[in-house]
């Protein structure tokens, strides 16, 4: 979770705290319109952490398949840049004798 989604999340948690502190009081007072009002209002906060936790989860899951993505192209890239089966089986020492890449690859 960034540094701003847990500022945002302490935000809301304060909000939270507030409406349900309205609410408490509107109830003190016996108006019970505003009790509901402040009651419902305040979960929009909670809901609105709870998305946002949700959201760092997914921004890690990406981040997470981005990297195996990464590791598997760069797998395929040494897969195709092989260049006969018996340079891949030495450890790139030695090429096929049919192989066009013998001379090239065995003087570097
Ligand atoms: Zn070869």
């Amino acid at each position: 979770m960034s540094r701003f989604a847990r500022t945002l999340c302490s935000l809301q948690g304060g909000a939270f705290l507030w409406l349900a502190y309205c609410a408490v009081q509107s109830a003190r007072n016996g108006a019970t319109w505003e009790v509901w009002l402040f009651a419902a209002a305040s979960l929009l906060p909670v809901i609105a952490m709870f998305r946002e936790y949700e959201l760092a989860d997914e921004r890690r899951a990406v981040a997470v398949r981005a990297e195996r993505l990464a590791r598997l192209r760069v797998h395929a890239e040494e897969i195709n840049t092989a260049c006969c089966e018996r340079w891949w089986t030495s450890l790139a020492t030695d090429h096929d004798p049919t192989c066009p890449n013998q001379t090239r690859r065995s003087a570097a």
